[in-house]
């Protein structure tokens, strides 16, 4: 009945970018990045701005930072402080396996 099939142009349908496999949005947490220059998480998913999408678990937001590909998705650079206070918020969003976040650093 699902189809995970890679598929541009679907509305409901955002790639992670931590697996980026392509998942319903329902399902992904949604990061915004406000034009005040502040990364939130955009629990409405309806803040404008550049939005980036990732599972709400611990491996795929390590992926998605440890890959760089949020800081493409956003078109930014994140400075190390913003990382770890992001990775902090989202650790309230997600379904942690492992909270350890000193594997990252
Ligand atoms: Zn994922």
């Amino acid at each position: 009945m699902l189809n995970w099939k890679k598929r541009k142009g679907n509305n409901y349908e955002r790639m992670c970018l931590g697996c980026r496999q392509f998942r319903n949005k329902n399902y992904l947490v949604r990061i915004a990045n406000l034009k005040d220059g502040r990364i939130i998480i955009d629990d409405a998913k309806k803040l404008g701005g550049r939005g980036a999408y990732v599972c709400p678990i611990f491996d795929c937001a390590i992926a998605m930072v440890k890959k760089r590909s949020l800081f493409h998705s956003l078109k930014r650079n994140l400075k190390l402080s913003d990382i770890k206070e992001l990775l902090s918020e989202l650790k309230n969003h997600m379904l942690w396996i492992s909270g350890d976040l000193k594997r990252l650093w």
